[in-house]
């Protein structure tokens, strides 16, 4: 019997863990893998604010102070600033390790090679069989939370829907290029990132991760992988990349849309089980963690009173339905600026910001994590940016 068991401890599972068992609440993760942190499908950027949430700050490999991004046809438009830190890349393995490790310290409980098989909410609880290391094991809890990620078992058992988005990410971790090593690059175009955008990112000791995601509708048939060829073979970069040596390589889901209800009675989901990674970026740990920072003081209190039918968790999660307006404002200005199906258009976004006022509003404000308030702040102070959000029909003022 256990006050609440977690379904999943990658990142958000195990911050989750850690909060809930510092402040007394018996807690257990069951983890289907035999070690925590693998398979690995992450870029590896974690955030300032995310960072100093945990203190891991031994898990950085390297700090990156901006973005070199490429339009398609080749403008570059250099976004940050030498010396200014504007987020950490980090070893996800040791890193979900220490997370996880974090709780275990804090009082919560970990069983590996372990997944839920069934679970039956009843009037006290939920009854969950558990398949452990090849045995069933019957487990009891107050609140089961899912922090399973993407495809989590959690969500579907409980037909609690799907993220609005689903986009997919190929990833590969390659030796001998060299380049800017604060910086991190993005690459954009139909042939490379149809809608969305390609990455390169540097690991340390002349390592670097080169990734591209995209949405499956804007792939028109083909694979993301398909896509990173012909970013490594394009005519504009296929010198940049000549030297890169692949040593791992890695395809994974990246959902992006909170879905409206993460929660049922005695259940709930969080993290990437209920799609809250950043449409611009793709990145779910810094949200995932001030998911978990907004409702603790108020689930724990749920969870000491037994207070969890589906009408308490509502008020628990009130806070998500910021973090989806947040979402999809930030969504509604990535569509306006990236995910355009001509290249000549994206081009010309790319020359409206490339001159010195704009480039320079874009570092004062810019924040790739945050994009709302630059957009704002473009709206108010470039005329050609203007033009464009009427032409979105203002979705992003009134988002
Ligand atoms: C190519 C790529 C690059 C990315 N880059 C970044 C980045 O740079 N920065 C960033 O912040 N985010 C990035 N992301 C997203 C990020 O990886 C996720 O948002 C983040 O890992 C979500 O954490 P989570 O704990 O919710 O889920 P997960 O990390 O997916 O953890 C879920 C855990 O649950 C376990 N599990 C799943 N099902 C079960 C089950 N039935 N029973 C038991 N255990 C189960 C899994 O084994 C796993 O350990 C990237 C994603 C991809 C695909």
């Amino acid at each position: 019997m256990y006050q609440v068991v977690i379904i999943g401890a990658g990142p958000i599972g195990g911050r989750l863990a850690t909060e809930l068992a510092s402040r007394g609440i018996s807690t257990l993760m069951i983890e289907e893998h035999a070690e925590i942190g693998r398979p690995f499908q992450c870029a590896g950027l974690v955030n300032p604010p995310a960072m100093q949430m945990v203190g891991l700050e031994d898990t950085i490999l390297q700090n990156v102070d901006g973005a070199l991004m490429h339009s398609p046809s080749g403008i570059m438009l250099p976004v940050g600033k030498d010396g200014r830190v504007r987020t950490h890349v980090v070893c996800r393995k040791k890193f979900d390790q220490a997370v996880v490790a974090q709780a275990m310290e804090a009082g919560a409980h970990l069983w590996l090679l372990s997944k839920p098989i069934d679970a039956e909410v009843v009037k006290d609880g939920v009854n969950i069989k558990i398949e452990r290391e090849g045995e069933i094991v019957d487990l009891k809890c107050n609140l089961l939370i899912g922090a399973d990620g993407a495809h989590s078992w959690t969500r579907r058992y409980f037909k609690m829907g799907r993220p609005k988005e689903m986009m997919i990410g190929f990833q590969t971790d390659v030796s001998g290029l060299s380049g800017k090593d604060n910086w991190l690059e993005m690459y954009t175009g139909r042939d490379i990132a149809p809608g969305l955008f390609a990455w390169v990112i540097p690991t340390g000791n002349n390592t670097h991760r080169i990734g591209v995601w995209s949405r499956p509708q804007d792939l028109d048939g083909r694979s993301v992988e398909e896509c990173y060829d012909s970013l490594i073979s394009h005519p504009l970069w296929k010198k940049r990349f000549a030297k890169a040596k692949e040593i791992a390589r890695y395809c994974g889901p990246v959902p992006c849309g909170t879905i409206r209800k993460p929660f049922k009675d005695r259940v709930m989901v969080i993290g990437d089980a209920a799609g809250m990674a950043k449409p611009t970026t793709g990145g779910g740990i810094g949200p995932g963690f001030r998911q978990v920072e907004a409702i603790i003081e108020k689930l724990v209190e749920a969870v000491n009173k037994d207070k969890l039918d589906a009408s308490n968790l509502s008020s628990v999660c009130k806070p998500f339905k910021a973090f989806r307006k947040e979402q999809d404002r930030a969504r509604a200005l990535r569509d306006l600026l990236v995910r355009i199906p001509d290249d000549e258009e994206l081009d010309s976004h790319f020359r409206m910001f490339n001159r010195p006022e704009v480039l320079e509003l874009i570092n004062e404000v810019g924040d790739i994590e945050h994009p709302v308030p630059l957009g704002m702040t473009l709206l108010r102070k470039v005329p050609e940016f203007r033009k464009l959000a009427v032409k979105a029909g203002f979705k992003l003022l009134f988002a």
